[in-house]
């Protein structure tokens, strides 16, 4: 199976940012990475496999270098778990008129019209009672295999205007998902949720739910160069730094190699699992305490340290080309795109980029350069706040792909290998 083939079905089988973190479990697990909790004691070895996870949809895994911390420091790669979308209100029941719908909140910046007409269904997590006490519950991933939920678009001849003003949807009224025609005893969307975990829809406590796009991965265009799939941004960077990390295990390293993909980036990333949070900074330095023992020792390993922000960019698109700086035009399949911006809207800098280049180079994986048209606001990623929060030297990657934030969206297949070959340079490096 070719690399980007593994990156659909990762995608396939992580329609929530729960399942992201279940998906990546099995692949770390299948290479001998052993879980470790945050609430007990970490002894570490040299060489070894280790992960950790932060509330169910953050994780960290690493691989202890030979050196100490101290005299080798850490080679980061941070990504997100999470996509923008629709999410289940706690009470989402709305009859209206012969139909049941769902009330949903918006999660992070989706483009709301790409949620019209597809086959759409539920995942996410729910909390299930398990006894008596305040803290007798267990938290259950769900997936809802068949489409469930649907956002009918109007048809054009009650809604004219469609193709010159675009597709639009007020979020409170009109983006409630189609759940049900309930009958005369109803049918509740609770028990609908109890029946599949098998549980009693009074144990049910709370949900976390998110609409996701039941059409899987695929290849389109000629000699199939393309991908398309819903959560490219940025499950194919977590599945990249995935495959890089895994791809050099019989290799043994001085830096401690660690990825580390987080939730709520879409959201801001404030937050205790969030990438401006203190997960990273708070593992960092257990890993240097426990290799190294001295007080000084995690200060110079931050020192020696590097981090690469992988997050997707915007590629050219040759329909809207004005759109783009016409110097720095991102092509699909044509290599990893370095992101740059002044404001710091993205972390890289002159050294941190020169050192990218010179791994392109090494590995003779070509590569691109981005800045934003001057006259258009910049989007952001993980970077800054992780190198504000810990210190570290950074540079914000990622590959070129086509509808950021549309439910389907859109990348080249060979790109997802150049990336990989890039990272696991970066992890050596
Ligand atoms: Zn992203």
């Amino acid at each position: 199976m070719t690399q980007a083939q593994q990156l659909l079905e990762y995608i396939d089988s992580s329609p929530s940012p729960w399942h992201v973190v279940e998906s990546t479990v099995a692949l770390l697990q299948a290479h001998g990475f052993k879980a470790l909790s945050e609430k007990e004691i970490w002894q570490l070895n040299a060489g070894e496999r280790y992960y950790t996870i932060r509330d169910q949809s953050s994780i960290i895994a690493f691989i202890a270098g030979s050196k100490a911390p101290s005299e080798s420091g850490y080679r980061i790669i941070g990504a997100h778990t999470d996509s923008p979308g629709l999410r289940i209100k706690p009470n989402p029941e709305q009859k209206r008129g012969a139909y049941l719908r769902l009330g949903v909140e918006v999660y992070g910046g989706p483009i709301l019209a790409t949620f019209a007409d597809r086959d759409l269904s539920l995942a996410g997590r729910v909390s299930i009672k398990t006894g008596r006490g305040a803290q007798a519950f267990e938290s259950r991933l769900l997936r809802i295999n068949e489409s469930i939920v649907r956002l009918p678009n109007l048809a054009i001849h009650l809604n004219r205007e469609v193709n010159k003003s675009g597709l639009k949807f007020n979020p409170q009224d009109e983006l409630p998902l189609i759940f049900s025609q309930p009958g005369p005893d109803g049918g509740s969307f609770k028990g609908f949720i109890a029946e599949r975990l098998q549980v009693n829809e009074t144990d049910i406590l709370a949900w976390e739910l998110a609409a996701y796009d039941t059409q899987p991965g695929a290849f389109s265009g000629l000699d199939q160069a393309f991908i398309t799939n819903s959560q490219l941004d940025n499950l194919a960077s977590c599945h990249a730094a995935l495959l890089a990390l895994t791809k050099i295990l019989d290799q043994s390293n001085p830096a401690t190699q660690v990825i580390a993909f987080f939730d709520h980036e879409e959201v801001g990333s404030s937050s205790a699992k969030g990438a401006d949070g203190s997960f990273l900074s708070d593992v960092l330095h257990r890993i240097s305490t426990t290799l190294d023992d001295t007080t000084q020792g995690h200060h110079q390993a931050i020192a020696h340290s590097y981090m690469l922000s992988a997050d997707m960019a915007h590629a050219w698109h040759p329909n809207f080309s004005h759109k783009h700086e016409p110097e720095h035009q991102p092509i699909i399949n044509a290599g990893p795109v370095i992101k740059i911006n002044t404001n710091q809207r993205y972390t890289t800098n002159a050294h941190t980029e020169a050192l990218f280049v010179s791994i392109c180079e090494d590995e003779k994986i070509p590569h691109q350069k981005f800045v934003n048209r001057s006259d258009l606001a910049c989007g952001s990623t993980i970077g800054p706040m992780s190198a504000a929060r810990t210190g570290i030297r950074s540079l914000d990657v990622g590959n070129p792909m086509w509808a950021m934030h549309s439910i389907r969206e859109s990348a080249g297949a060979a790109d997802h290998h150049y990336m990989i070959g890039a990272m696991s340079g970066f992890l050596r490096c």
